[in-house]
């Protein structure tokens, strides 16, 4: 008989036995750049799964039932938003049968909301191929828009765990100072950069650009991710003679032979620029995403 209670009082304490001192929020996020923010903002707070890694190209991303179980899990999903995951994340979201993480629902925070968005097209014309149709959803190539992103994030991870509000805003506060103070040093570094005549491969980097006064003077893509065939590489070659273009560049999760090739016919440097977080060996995390993206830039500047 007390055998029996014993046995049935475990059955009933271990699973609450088992569980953390607190259970973390369950956040996915879509790309690698705002996995990190979380992490930044949520520390331990936050269990982070992020859907997609550099490599891949995420405006192309299937939508895998393994994705689909981390979505039904999820207490808030962080993705860019402005159509970048058009093809994939509302399949994600309206197979998890989650009811917090649907578009409108505090759980479900898109970064693009938070900041201007650049190239936004008067109007859309579908036969145009994949256009982005809400403007640039790149939004993570400029440091000041994902201060703009940090401070939304914050506040919206308080909204969805108010029991830790002041730890995120505590968290939020820190990463913010430390932000600005390399925002400065960046924008400081990059000073040669200004007015400096480059070519896209995609057009990934338009608030790269608009952060450093880079001027975009073609782009090889003929359609975004759409790859250019040789005769279309040979026009944008032709179009680029006698004017100075200094370098060629692409995203990491890219074919880099569009710009290859552009790079031994022009004479010009082709530089692999990470993109988000992982998409070089030095870009381990957001600090280092802007020092390798910088330096990279400058380098090839240098060479003359
Ligand atoms: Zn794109």
């Amino acid at each position: 008989m007390k055998r029996t209670l014993l046995a049935a009082l475990t059955a009933m304490t271990l699973p609450l036995l088992a569980l953390p001192a607190h259970a973390a929020l369950r956040i996915l996020a879509c790309e690698p750049e705002w996995g990190a923010l979380a992490g930044a903002l949520g520390g331990d707070l936050v269990d982070v799964t992020v859907a997609t890694n550099a490599l891949q190209d995420p405006h192309q991303i299937q939508a895998k039932p393994s994705l689909i179980a981390r979505t039904r899990s999820a207490d808030l999903v962080v993705c860019t938003g402005a159509e970048l995951e058009i093809g994939w994340l509302p399949v994600l979201l309206q197979q998890s049968g989650n009811d917090k993480v649907q578009p409108g629902q505090p759980g479900n925070f898109a970064a693009a909301d938070y900041v201007r968005k650049l190239e936004v097209p008067s109007q859309v014309d579908r036969s145009q191929g994949d256009v982005h149709a809400s403007g640039n959803p790149h939004i993570q190539t400029d440091p000041r828009n994902i201060a703009l992103v940090a401070a939304a994030l914050g506040a919206r991870l308080a909204q969805v765990d108010p029991a830790h509000a002041s730890q995120y805003a505590q968290r939020q506060a820190d990463f913010m100072q430390r932000w600005r103070e390399a925002i400065v040093r960046w924008t400081a570094q990059a000073a040669p950069l200004k007015g400096v005549p480059v070519v896209s491969q995609h057009k990934a980097f338009a608030y790269l650009y608009d952060w450093l006064g880079i001027k975009e003077v073609a782009v090889l893509e003929p359609k975004p991710s759409v790859e250019p065939s040789a005769s279309h590489l040979e026009q944008v070659l032709g179009a680029l003679k006698g004017m100075p273009v200094r370098m060629v560049l692409y995203a990491a999760y890219q074919n880099p032979r569009p710009s290859e090739w552009l790079s031994s016919n022009a004479a010009i440097p082709a530089v692999k620029l990470p993109f988000t977080v992982g998409g070089t060996e030095g870009a381990k995390d957001l600090f280092a995403l802007f020092d390798d993206t910088v330096a990279r830039l400058l380098a090839a500047e240098a060479q003359k």
